[in-house]
């Protein structure tokens, strides 16, 4: 799933539900239920044509992310919803990382999976990735924005 569903879907639990010891843990959730459902990718591998292709998309969904926090911060968004926000997100953090610093990692275009979370969280994506997901990300982009315009 891209950053901007994840980090929507962490401001609307965030404005929505106003407990942090209940908003805090299903912000985290959510990711990995997000994660479990068809939805955009084109992984990266170890073609410079899809590297390429890889780094526009993550520059798309970066512009777009923080484009979500400038509006939620002009909008007088408290901290419950940046936390949960960030919160929603967090989980990619762990592959941003190996892709930036890790070496072996795009050496292998992602193939090295060292650790129980990693290998849960790629397999709870298995075969969810496509470019159609396209077609799952941006109604759910559409949702996720209206609820943060009602409820903010
Ligand atoms: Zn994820």
């Amino acid at each position: 799933m891209t950053a901007t569903n994840h980090a929507l879907s962490g401001a609307v639990i965030g404005l929505a539900i106003t407990q942090p010891a209940i908003a805090l843990p299903l912000a985290f959730a959510s990711h990995f239920v997000l994660d479990a459902v068809p939805h955009f990718g084109i992984g990266f591998s170890k073609s410079e044509q899809n590297r390429r292709l890889f780094h526009r998309y993550l520059l798309v969904d970066a512009s777009l992310l923080l484009l979500i926090i400038l509006y939620l911060y002009f909008a007088g968004a408290g901290w419950l919803v940046f936390a949960c926000l960030f919160l929603a997100g967090c989980p990619d953090f762990y592959q941003a990382y190996n892709y930036l610093f890790n070496k072996k990692f795009r050496a292998t275009g992602g193939g090295i999976w060292n650790n129980k979370f990693a290998r849960f969280h790629k397999d709870i994506q298995r075969g969810k990735e496509s470019i159609k997901g396209i077609f799952i990300e941006v109604p759910l982009a559409i949702i996720f924005t209206a609820a943060i315009t009602y409820l903010l």
